[in-house]
């Protein structure tokens, strides 16, 4: 209870009224039923003054909004994301990543430069601002981000090659709907200082591990889009075929065919996809050394059993991107899903990248994975099976009077120092209430503490399916949980 504050009144005869109510349902025995409904009058009458209040209040304040396509990831949620990002950990550490954390604000350029003009994210979707002179961008992207923290860091004097991870929010101005946010997470790694078939393959195999570690089937995407030097032939070759084909393409790729002809390969407008069906394809472009650093890399992706497809017109369209390009889709066993060719992520090479920020010559290769899309898949599998909200098996502390409630308090806290996790709510009086609760958790067992096993030291196990129940030494609380906990 906390210490006693000088109060108005009329605060002081409610509280005193709440109290004789409790008082007077102090028991030993558990009976959760007749004690509610004498309980529940009570909070009524006191809140009732103040509730008339806030309501004429809240009528003349408009309440401010979260963002379009921004949103808060509730609570709710919050197993789903601790799970994304335990496995995300687990998978970057056992490949040998360290964590890498940045600020969400960058120079604008850092992006302009790298990414490139003609691309969506620098021309539509970036948030930009200047301030104190400056021009500044929420990142949209992390891979950038890691090659400014790799220069800065000087980090080409590391044991290379040098290898990160990230789990952080992006902000893309995009078109909002469902799986797209204009706020929303990224897990990636980036390897670099070093330019062999096996890293990129290693990238490709922890990517997919991810997904699957999160009870996700994917299917892996490869392409190589060679050299600069490949890719400049074939991009004079493309073009000259989109230019023969104009008519035929959407609007928006024909806009493309001079600023962004690859990224027109990308593109989902039915049209688009029967002129692309029969583009030139830059596997037959790409020079004899490209070739075979591709043939490695699928040689190690059979060695290691990773479903792939070859995708002849996955580009990634990002200026910064060499040789390898690889994507993530999502493999849907239902029929009906909406989100049958949701992309999960995506990644590529990027030899030339540090080289253009300003530092030394270095190699590099990386990935994103969209952890939204991925808690989308998990929250709409939950809906669907019914899982309740806590997978983990779990047990509920409840309590009977203010006795009981300081005693409990004591109880909870030995218990988190032995590193038990308990359900409880010490705020909450009514024991049904607390019952109701210890059930919605998915809690297989209720410890229920009143005020004659305050004085015995004892405690109720109480088990939540068959309601039936036992008494038990307080001193044997935390090894009857650990043993029910499995
Ligand atoms: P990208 O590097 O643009 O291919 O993005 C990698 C992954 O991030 C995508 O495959 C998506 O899963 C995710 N992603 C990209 N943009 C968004 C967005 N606006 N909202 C949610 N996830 C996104």
């Amino acid at each position: 209870m906390p210490p006693k504050k000088k109060t108005t009144k009329s605060v002081k005869k409610k509280a005193a009224s709440a109290k004789k109510s409790t008082a007077s349902k102090k028991a030993s025995k558990v009976a959760p039923k007749k004690k509610v409904t004498a309980k529940k009058t009570a909070p009524k009458k006191a809140a009732s003054g103040s509730a008339k209040k806030i309501t004429k209040v809240n009528k003349s304040v408009r309440t401010p909004q979260s963002l379009r396509g921004m949103r808060d990831i509730h609570p709710k949620d919050a197993a789903i994301w601790k799970e994304l990002f335990h496995n995300a950990e687990n998978i970057a550490e056992s490949y040998g990543f360290a964590r890498l954390q940045t600020p969400i604000l960058e120079e604008a350029s850092l992006f302009i430069k790298s990414i490139g003009k003609g691309t969506d994210i620098i021309d539509k979707e970036m948030y930009v601002f200047d301030f104190d002179g400056n021009k500044l961008a929420l990142q949209p992207e992390m891979t950038a981000v890691a090659v400014r923290s790799f220069i800065n860091h000087g980090m080409h004097v590391d044991p290379q090659p040098v290898k990160m991870w990230y789990f952080s929010p992006m902000y893309r101005h995009d078109r909002p709907q469902a799986g797209r946010y204009r706020q929303f997470y990224q897990f990636g790694a980036e390897t670099f200082g070093e330019k062999n078939p096996v890293i990129d393959a290693e990238l490709i195999v922890a990517a997919y591990n991810f997904v699957k570690d999160c009870g996700i089937d994917a299917q892996v995407r490869v392409n190589s889009i060679g050299s600069l030097e490949d890719r400049k032939n074939y991009i004079v070759e493309l073009v000259g075929y989109l230019r023969s084909k104009r008519s035929y393409l959407s609007e928006e790729s024909k806009k493309r065919i001079n600023k962004n002809p690859l990224r027109i390969l990308d593109s989902k407008d039915e049209g688009d996809r029967m002129v692309i069906e029969d583009a030139p394809q830059i596997i037959d472009w790409l020079s004899e050394d490209s070739k075979n650093y591709f043939m490695k890399i699928l040689e190690y992706l059979d060695e290691l059993e990773v479903p792939y497809v070859l995708d002849p017109t996955l580009v990634r369209g990002l200026d910064y991107y060499c040789d390898t390009v690889f994507e993530i889709f999502y493999e849907s066993h239902d029929e009906e899903s909406n989100m049958k060719e949701l992309a999960l992520g995506g990644g590529g090479r990027y030899d030339g990248l540090v080289e253009m920020l300003g530092g030394q010559p270095t190699d590099g290769c990386g990935f994103s994975m969209g952890v939204d899309r991925l808690a989308l898949i998990l929250k709409q599998r939950q809906a669907q099976e019914g899982i309740l909200t806590s997978k983990k098996p779990c047990v509920y502390m409840a309590h009977l009077g203010d006795q009981a409630n300081r005693r409990m308090l004591k109880i909870i806290e030995d218990l988190r120092r032995e590193g038990i996790q308990v359900k409880h709510n010490l705020a909450k009086a009514s024991l049904k209430g607390q019952l109701e609760q210890a059930s919605r958790q998915g809690c297989s067992h209720a410890f229920i503490l009143g005020q004659k096993e305050v004085q015995d030291g004892t405690i109720i196990v109480r088990d939540m399916d068959s309601g039936s129940q036992e008494t038990i030494d307080q001193k044997k609380i935390g090894r009857e949980i650990t043993k029910l906990l499995g």
